[in-house]
């Protein structure tokens, strides 16, 4: 077994030990590989080892590796990361889901791009610290936001996303976001992913009700220099 086969196969019995831990089904809990900074060769190599599920957090980067793999068209690409409204077009381009909707003018944007029927599905990111100047939106503005994605018709609202602050325990941050993804919840039933995890907290992730982990550095390795 290659050395990304063993740590893809070690992370996934973490996977499974975290969700047994937390009562849930590990099969309800999607986990995506983050491949940002690797070259599109990795990503091949994750496909060839079964990997469907990927994220991408800059738009050109995105863009480059879905045209450089365009013959591996049973993966799935996530855009998690911050996205300037003039790139929206690019993204939904190239993105089967972006996971950080945070503002009205985005979410209008990527609609206004759409060229097909396809829906895009979104997530709402939510921004789980007092830093207006981080991605998200703020907990209290989630559901005006969630209501605005809902009335567009070219996207649909999958449900909310978030990453862990640095100075505050992960599960109870985890936890309110659970409460912010219970209430959009209301607003849309099937809009029930809740994307949080990461290589340093996805077990407290898995406790707190995670369905998508996006799990970087533990699978792929340390990430190449940015340049
Ligand atoms: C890079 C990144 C991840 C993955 O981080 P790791 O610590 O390498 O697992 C997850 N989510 C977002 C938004 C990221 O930018």
């Amino acid at each position: 077994m290659s050395d990304l086969a063993a740590r893809l196969s070690a992370i996934d019995e973490k996977i499974a030990d975290a969700a047994r831990l937390a009562g849930r089904d590990a099969g309800e809990i999607t986990r995506i590989v983050v491949t940002k900074f690797h070259p599109a060769s990795l990503v091949r190599d994750l496909h060839a080892i079964g990997v469907r599920e990927v994220g991408e957090n800059r738009q050109q980067e995105l863009s480059a590796k879905t045209a450089e793999l365009a013959d591996l068209d049973d993966l799935r690409w996530h855009f998690i990361g911050q996205a300037q409204t003039n790139k929206a077009a690019a993204i939904r381009r190239s993105a089967d889901a972006v996971h950080s909707v945070d503002r009205d003018r985005l979410a209008d944007a990527l609609h206004r791009a759409a060229e097909d029927d396809r829906i895009l599905d979104v997530l709402v990111q939510i921004n789980l610290t007092d830093d207006p100047g981080r991605g998200g939106v703020a907990p209290v503005d989630a559901a005006a936001l969630a209501e605005h994605v809902l009335g567009l018709s070219s996207l649909r609202l999958r449900g909310v996303m978030a990453v862990a602050p640095l100075d505050e325990e992960p599960a109870s941050a985890f936890a309110r976001l659970y409460d912010v993804a219970s209430a959009i919840r209301t607003l849309e039933p099937s809009a029930d992913w809740m994307s949080a995890g990461m290589t340093g907290d996805f077990v407290e992730a898995i406790a707190a009700g995670a369905t998508h982990l996006r799990i970087g550095s533990a699978i792929t390795g340390p990430r190449p220099d940015r340049g």
